[in-house]
């Protein structure tokens, strides 16, 4: 080990590769991690989850929108939102979290290399400095690639930043589209065609699935899809989009879509957004002995070593699921495993977070799942509205569901869309975890006027749909019995 530059050399900043570096160097490991960009964060901090998620805050706030069930769809904090307004908060929660991201690697001792990475053998690994001709070589006993994803792009339609985007760059946006048509409905569509309906603009969202999110539970799908067309959002699903074409016309410079059943969306702006590929093409791979798979992705164990045992790769790089939380985790994983550190954890248990407005978070499995899997299960639901937080807040139309096995009531599943969903869905994840029963939530006190409340609520429900001996439920109007 002794003639390597570094025990561990990591390609990528973003929360897989931090993850991987920092845990190493906790380790008292020599870590190096080499990033192509000029700042540290990756896809997460720089251009996709936090200044997304800082933008649907901006948005929910300007708009007022939380509000709007007490005071009426015209209460605003500010009117005439523009770009900049929304900018001005993500350009300031991106700066502090990429510092924040340098302090750590840095107050680790981790060397952070400047530079695109790509493999000259299985432990060499070339540098090139991306504004110049300098190149030069370090040596690792172990590497983790992290390098994530880059938006799939089609050749044919012409991304100009301004007119047509991608979710990379959509925050850059001069203006405030007054339409915009979203192609794609994956969680990013969602997000994005959700958060620009919240702000009035007209969105039409497209996808050539008949369903929206395949994944997520079919009575939550039903509750958001209300929720987009309340918004004024035109789903057009099952459609496929054959191009698309920059326009002048009477209303200005805009955007021609066209599917391929012959119908024609014209709109200020258009959102094209259809997945993202695997960041392996600058790697090099062969020289190291790896390829990816058509999509760019590694293949890999449950350690994370990819084919070569000592190159692990983690984060998006390798696919499902992709999301920064469970990024971070496979990160730590990975360096434990590659220093002979053992850790446990329980990734298969991982929440879904989707920042849709309303927000939509799940744990565990779907009643379809379960009916296709044949077990038997039982389902305890609350609704905002029979909670007293849910009127306080003005979240009238909030829905916490319950999943649990018929026999042993061993809970199976949670489905939340509504206001703090995401943060809601971790007391049921930890529940799921120890394999804990319904009737948890019903012995259990929460405080009180809290959202966590629709877990007795539900739990109440459930254990009452079982036809035993009923138990008393929250005397709240309108609560099921
Ligand atoms: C719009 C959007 C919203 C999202 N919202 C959420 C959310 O709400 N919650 C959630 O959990 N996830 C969310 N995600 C997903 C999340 O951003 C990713 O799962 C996460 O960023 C993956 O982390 P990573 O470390 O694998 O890669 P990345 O964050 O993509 O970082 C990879 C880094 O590697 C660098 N790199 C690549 N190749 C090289 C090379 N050869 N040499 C040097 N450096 C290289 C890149 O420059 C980049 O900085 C969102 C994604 C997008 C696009």
């Amino acid at each position: 080990m002794a003639g390597f530059t570094y025990d561990l050399l990591v390609v990528g900043s973003g929360p897989a590769g931090q993850r991987a570096a920092i845990q190493a160097a906790k380790l008292n490991k020599r870590v190096a991690l080499v990033e192509r960009k000029a700042v540290v964060g990756g896809v997460c901090i720089n251009t996709g989850t936090i200044p997304s998620k800082t933008l649907r805050e901006a948005v929910l706030y300007l708009s007022g929108y939380r509000l709007h069930g007490l005071y009426g769809a015209s209460y605003t904090v500010k009117q005439n939102i523009t770009m900049e307004d929304l900018q001005f908060r993500t350009q300031h929660v991106v700066g502090h979290e990429v510092d924040v991201t340098r302090h750590q690697l840095l107050r680790n001792r981790v060397e952070v290399l400047a530079g695109t990475a790509s493999f000259v053998d299985p432990h060499t690994i070339k540098v090139a400095e991306v504004d110049s001709h300098l190149t030069r070589e370090v040596s690792a006993d172990k590497v983790v690639l992290a390098t994530g994803t880059e938006v799939t792009r089609d050749e044919s339609i012409h991304f100009d930043g301004k007119r047509i985007v991608s979710s990379d760059d959509i925050l850059g946006l001069q203006q405030l589209p007054r339409s915009l048509t979203v192609v794609g409905a994956g969680v990013i569509g969602l997000e994005y065609a959700s958060i620009f309906a919240a702000l009035g603009v007209r969105v039409t969202l497209v996808d050539k699935r008949h369903r929206l999110l395949p994944f997520v539970d079919a009575e939550v799908i039903d509750t958001l899809a209300y929720h987009l067309r309340e918004a004024r959002v035109t789903l057009r699903l099952g459609e496929e989009v054959s191009g698309m074409e920059q326009i002048t016309d009477a209303f200005g410079d805009r955007v021609r879509i066209h599917l391929a059943s012959g119908k024609q969306i014209i709109s200020d702006a258009a959102l094209y957004s259809v997945g993202r590929t695997g960041a392996t093409g600058s790697l090099d791979l062969g020289a190291a002995g790896l390829s990816a798979d058509d999509r760019g992705r590694l293949p890999v164990n449950e350690h994370y070593q990819t084919a070569v045992p000592h190159i692990y790769a983690v984060g998006d790089v390798i696919g499902f699921p992709s999301l920064a939380s469970t990024s971070m985790e496979q990160g730590r994983l990975a360096a434990c495993h590659a220093f002979g550190v053992p850790a446990t954890s329980v990734p298969a248990l991982f929440p879904y977070g989707i920042y849709s407005i309303p927000e939509i978070s799940m744990v565990g499995r779907t009643e379809e799942e379960l009916t296709e899997q044949g077990v038997p299960y039982e389902v305890g639901k609350a609704h905002y509205r029979e909670i007293a937080r849910g009127q306080i807040i003005g979240d009238s139309t909030g829905l916490l569901k319950l999943i649990f096995d018929l026999d042993s009531h061993a809970l199976l599943g949670v489905h939340i869309i509504g206001e703090g969903a995401s943060e809601l869905v971790h007391i049921g994840q930890a529940v799921l975890a120890f394999g804990g029963p319904v009737e948890y939530f019903v012995n259990t006190v929460f405080n009180y006027p809290t959202l966590a409340e629709c877990y007795k609520t539900a739990a109440f429900d459930g254990v009452n749909r079982l036809g035993q001996a009923p138990l008393e439920s929250l005397s709240v109007p309108g609560a099921a019995a």
